[in-house]
């Protein structure tokens, strides 16, 4: 299957087509580290930010899409604010220069800075779902959601969301492209499962798709790609579909906001639908048994984990754990109607 995105190959040097944003000698190299603090090119005109979750590294990813209308895909939760401005000022992006953000979906460890990002950045139109915008504009009952989900961590470890103007809010249509520059642009792609407001962009560029959490969750730092399946809104076939358009599209690359980029996109959507299909298999199991989904999720799949280190499991556990997988898969099961057909 396709490698990694493959550069323009013109070797031009972007100085005069974007004057603020940073320029890049190699257009594509997966193995050179960036400069510090200032994210890591990834593809042609794409760069990798690490928003560094609870001051974990490569846990949580921003991506900043390059152009003259630059765009910024994710801002992590509230708490990585200050690690992103600090990244897109070494990337050269001043105040008035970016043109978008968009949030993959409103989780806060995706949305929950976007308040504080609309602020440093002016002119930058805020995109979202459908189904997320108004949680944008008045937060509230999102924050009162995430507290009952997140506990203690929602103070300790992600922060809050704050409201955005609805007049800097643009609602992003399945198939609607927002514009780079030319010849670029991010086509909106509706992909509903892990959460009923998820949309995914591919770069017509770079050819990545920007996935968000909705192919799963695969950390540089060991592991396998698992799964995401988190309550309220978590519903499989619906986080099937959504796999297969994104296979339909063809991508270059998998871009996951946690964490990175996978090559091989064929083979990573073929095994996202495969684990996935298994994991809500082993929870049907034990939801028709009267079993603990949890404890039938972690029998199954801990060895999964048999070769990651202690401190990159917390980290797993905590963005991915089988607690919240088994309470979304849960939820899904009891309100899914007897009548329906087994999934396969
Ligand atoms: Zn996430």
């Amino acid at each position: 299957m396709s490698g990694p995105p493959a550069a323009t190959g013109d070797g031009h040097d972007h100085a005069h087509d974007h004057a603020h944003t940073h320029r890049h000698a190699h257009p594509y190299d997966p193995t050179a580290p960036g400069p510090p603090g200032a994210g890591r090119t990834i593809a042609d005109g794409v760069v990798e930010l690490d928003t560094l979750l609870g001051g974990w590294e490569r846990v949580t990813a921003g991506y900043l899409i390059e152009g003259p209308e630059p765009v910024l895909v994710e801002t992590g939760s509230q708490s990585s604010v200050p690690v992103l401005l600090a990244q897109l000022d070494a990337l050269g992006l001043g105040p008035t220069d970016l043109a978008g953000v968009v949030v993959t979906h409103i989780h806060l460890d995706h949305a929950g800075g976007v308040g504080d990002v609309a602020r440093a950045f002016p002119n930058a139109t805020v995109y979202v779902h459908p189904k997320g915008a108004r949680h944008l504009a008045d937060p509230t009952k999102l924050v009162d959601s995430a507290a009952r989900v997140y506990g203690d961590l929602l103070d300790s470890l992600y922060g809050r969301l704050d409201p955005t103007p609805a007049e800097r809010l643009h609602v992003l249509e399945d198939g609607e492209a927002i514009r780079v520059g030319p010849g670029r642009e991010l086509v909106a792609v509706d992909s509903p499962g892990h959460a009923k407001h998820h949309v995914a962009l591919h770069d017509s560029l770079s050819g990545l798709l920007f996935a968000g959490d909705a192919v799963g969750v695969k950390l540089p730092d060991g592991g396998v790609l698992r799964p995401s399946t988190p309550p309220p809104d978590f519903d499989l076939d619906q986080a099937l579909g959504s796999l297969a358009r994104f296979a339909a599209r063809r991508p270059a690359g998998i871009a996951l906001a946690h964490y990175g980029l996978l090559g091989d996109p064929a083979e990573v959507l073929d095994e996202a639908d495969g684990t996935l299909r298994r994991w809500a298999e082993v929870a049907e199991a034990a939801f028709r048994q009267g079993e603990d989904i949890a404890a039938a999720l972690a029998a199954a799949f801990e060895s999964d984990l048999d070769d990651v280190a202690d401190e990159h499991r917390r980290k797993l556990e905590v963005m991915n754990g089988v607690h919240s997988n088994a309470a979304g898969l849960q939820r899904w099961l009891s309100l899914r109607a007897p009548a329906d057909p087994p999934p396969g």
